[in-house]
């Protein structure tokens, strides 16, 4: 019996037979050129989901939707044009992981793959499903489910106060926060909540999180040409994450048909990392995968 077949075995035994590994389903896989590969799930009502798995040097990373489609309606997002069908349940947040990881043993039978690691920034705002969120990651940190250590999960937030609120009751995963602007007029353009949930509320709430020896809060930075890379974006984003043990992870935007946001050459990237840097911050470019297949940042769709 794999690793896996254990495990599966082991969550059906505590926590109940309505949890299974083919729920939901999975109806498409598409490989990228450069390894990563975007599963279409379909849920027992019709509803569809995504989620991407990214090849690493030591681990896989899988990441999961929350939500079929997603309220928060942001403006960058693909899934944010879709709205909120419906919540996931935990066992069809889970379910997902372990088809995931199904998927890469079955593609590599000569060796162990070892659990994957898990961020939650596909479809849909986990802490808008709050219950479902924190109990697939029990389960998923449980010796008696998957018994992946806390650090193995990263939860991806736009900033939902009513969920960060609660965020003590969550285990201690990484968190992120979807920041795209430190200028709040600005971020409300590309994220709607900012007009009723905004930085001024945000940021307490972020202080208030206890993070663990070499934890840091990860801001997400979605760079978009001649929008958000300019000298006083940077000024603004490095006197905000500097409060904080942090790491600014800048994402050059992935153009998406229809949508007037345009990509940041190569040049610009650098110079507005540059511009953090001489402003002593942590910073990281992440360049997308999967961008050949949708699976990038904001792409997915469900379609
Ligand atoms: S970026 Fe995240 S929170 Fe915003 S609309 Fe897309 S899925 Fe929802």
């Amino acid at each position: 019996m794999s690793t896996l077949d254990k495990t599966i075995a082991k969550i059906h035994a505590n926590y109940g037979h309505d949890f299974a590994c083919d729920n939901p389903e999975i109806l498409r896989a598409q490989k990228s050129a450069d390894g990563t590969v975007k599963f279409l799930f379909g849920l027992h009502d019709q509803n569809r989901v995504e989620s991407v798995i990214m090849p690493y040097a030591r681990r896989h990373t899988v990441c999961l939707s929350t939500q079929a489609g997603c309220a928060m309606g942001c403006a960058f997002c693909k899934t944010g044009s879709m709205g909120l069908a419906r919540s996931l349940s935990w066992h069809e947040i889970a379910g997902q992981y372990l088809s995931c990881w199904r998927y890469l043993m079955e593609a590599n039978p000569d060796r162990t793959v070892a659990s994957p690691n898990i961020v939650f920034m596909g479809q849909g705002e986990p802490l808008h499903n709050f219950d479902a969120v924190k109990t697939a990651c029990g389960v998923l940190l449980s010796e008696k489910g998957v018994c992946l250590g806390p650090r193995q999960i990263t939860l991806s937030t736009v900033g939902y106060t009513p969920g960060l609120e609660r965020i003590s009751e969550l285990p201690p995963v990484n968190f992120a926060l979807s920041l795209h602007s430190a200028i709040p007029e600005k971020r409300a353009v590309l994220i709607p909540l900012e007009k009723t949930s905004g930085l001024d509320r945000i940021i307490p709430l972020l202080a208030g999180i206890r993070l663990k020896r070499n934890q840091f809060i990860n801001f997400e930075y979605l760079l978009i040409g001649d929008f958000n890379d300019g000298e006083d974006d940077a000024a603004a984003l490095a006197a905000l994450t500097r409060r904080f043990s942090s790491i600014v992870n800048i994402i050059p935007f992935n153009e998406i048909a229809g949508m007037r946001w345009k990509r940041p050459g190569e040049e610009r990237v650098a110079a507005f990392k540059a511009m953090l840097v001489a402003r002593k911050v942590r910073t990281m470019v992440r360049n997308s995968r999967g961008r050949d297949i949708s699976a990038a940042c904001g792409q997915l769709a469900g379609e």
